[in-house]
């Protein structure tokens, strides 16, 4: 007898016949150990929670497999486990995994039957076809319960999963999105880029009011227009990043940085050398605050660079 969760995954078995007991634990969905009584078998899984080797307790390998693709395991393992591609049940006599709603072919990479869930708009290609298995990518999409197909994806370290595209896309863009952020605060990192001072693609401003954010119409109309032609003053992006797809405008010296109130221009700011700039104000004033007032030679720096703020282009 078997129990699993709503994730698809098979938690607990009973052998009916001998009253002994599995559990079986996941890291996400990848299984991490089987305990039978006293016993703890750790698994070693691919991002899409196929295992790829066993352990025992003291860390001796047990077995060692790879698959195709589609699922076909290359090398026999051992009957003890029983879930395989993507941390499945695998019934070895009639050759099928079970995906919950359906079995599937992992030589064929096809379900055994057609899928429960109707076409769908959103999935217009795959979904018509209705045998077709992680829409025809198993390396990048899994199917946790043989109905829709969701994202496999290791990024930073960790298992990003259980997306269902068609089912909650607006999560699918949000990680996307999360994604597409870490890579490129990453990338600006080793690129350094220095926010602290109009950047290499200021060009025009506009005067700033004051170090309050509270921005017109006009002046985001302003920003929004010198960030179209000449982009993000400090990586050139001509993409804002933002919600809204206005720029930050950007306040030069930048406020925390500027004490004595020095009048200040706005430059246009993609959200990511904006949040760049946070780190590197929050750095900068610790930096300040160990080296005491000598320290504002910097910032007149920035407000010097500020100066020449109508570079030729
Ligand atoms: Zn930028």
């Amino acid at each position: 007898m078997a129990f699993s969760g709503a994730d698809g995954l098979l938690y607990h078995e009973i052998d009916l016949a001998t009253g002994s007991s599995e559990d079986f634990i996941y890291h996400g969905r990848s299984k991490l150990a089987d305990i039978q009584g006293s016993s703890t078998t750790w698994y070693h899984s691919d991002p899409a929670g196929s295992p790829l080797a066993a352990t025992n307790q003291s860390g001796t390998l047990l077995w060692r497999t790879h698959y195709r693709p589609y699922g076909e395991k290359l090398v026999g393992a051992t009957t003890e486990n029983t879930q395989w591609f993507t941390g499945k049940p695998h019934e070895d006599r009639i050759g099928l995994s079970d995906y919950g709603a359906r079995w599937y072919d992992p030589v064929l990479g096809r379900f055994m039957a057609i899928d429960p869930v109707d076409w769908m708009g959103r999935n217009t290609i795959h979904s018509f076809n209705r045998y077709g298995y992680a829409n025809s990518n198993p390396l990048k999409f899994i199917d946790p319960d043989g109905k829709v197909p969701a994202l496999a994806i290791v990024f930073g370290g960790k298992l990003l999963e259980q997306i269902a595209i068609w089912g909650g896309r607006s999560a699918l863009v949000a990680i996307g999105a999360m994604l597409a952020e870490e890579i490129q605060s990453d990338a600006d990192a080793e690129k350094n880029v220095d926010t602290l001072g109009p950047g290499d693609y200021a060009d025009a401003s506009i005067p700033a009011r004051g170090p309050e954010r509270d921005f017109t119409k006009e002046e985001r109309d302003k920003i929004n227009e010198i960030g179209g032609k000449t982009g993000c003053h400090t990586c050139g992006e001509k993409k804002s990043g933002t919600k809204s797809g206005n720029f930050v405008p950007d306040h030069q010296p930048v406020s925390a940085l500027n004490p004595a109130g020095k009048p200040q221009s706005l430059y246009p700011h993609c959200i990511q050398c904006s949040r760049i700039q946070g780190g590197q104000v929050r750095s900068q004033k610790a930096k300040n605050t160990k080296l005491g007032e000598h320290s504002t030679s910097k910032e007149t720096g920035s407000e010097g660079r500020a100066g020449t703020n109508a570079k030729a282009k």
